[in-house]
């Protein structure tokens, strides 16, 4: 497979950058399947806005706890108000109160709900713990 240097246009500055045999053969490596959309500058700008946040003291930008991250459910890109866990499901607002709906027919999802969480965490105070109480209400 050969690469020659190719001339984009970036979809931010509308200016056009190169994207290097290189960089292709890179993302013929990683099997990417786009043209990168954003030249240098415009990308590393976007990254600097919140793709790296919680990487670190670098993310100054968010003085408070909360984190950037996907929607397990949904995909949208959300804010919680704790560090997510590796590997552990997190939700956005809405779906997060789609889950603990308190009608009588959600709360065989929230007990379900609740296994799940408890089965893969295991610091109380957080959304398992709200929703075990929520789930054991009417029980009790
Ligand atoms: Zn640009
Ligand atoms: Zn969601």
């Amino acid at each position: 497979m050969e690469f020659v240097d190719r001339l984009l246009t970036c979809a931010d500055c509308g200016g056009e950058f190169i994207f290097t045999a290189g960089e292709q053969l890179f993302f013929f490596d990683k099997q990417f399947k786009n043209d990168p959309k954003r030249c240098k500058p415009c990308k590393s700008k976007r990254a600097g806005v919140g793709a790296k946040a919680g990487a670190g003291p670098a993310a100054a930008g968010l003085s408070r706890t909360e984190t950037r991250t996907e929607c397990s459910a949904c995909g949208i890109e959300t804010t919680v108000p704790f560090k997510p866990t590796q590997g552990r499901p997190v939700l956005c607002r809405q779906c997060f109160q789609a889950k603990r709906a308190p009608s009588t027919g959600a709360l065989v999802t929230a007990a379900a709900t609740v296994d799940m969480v408890a089965g893969t965490t295991g610091d109380p105070g957080s959304v398992g713990a709200e929703l075990l109480a929520v789930a054991q209400a009417p029980q009790a």
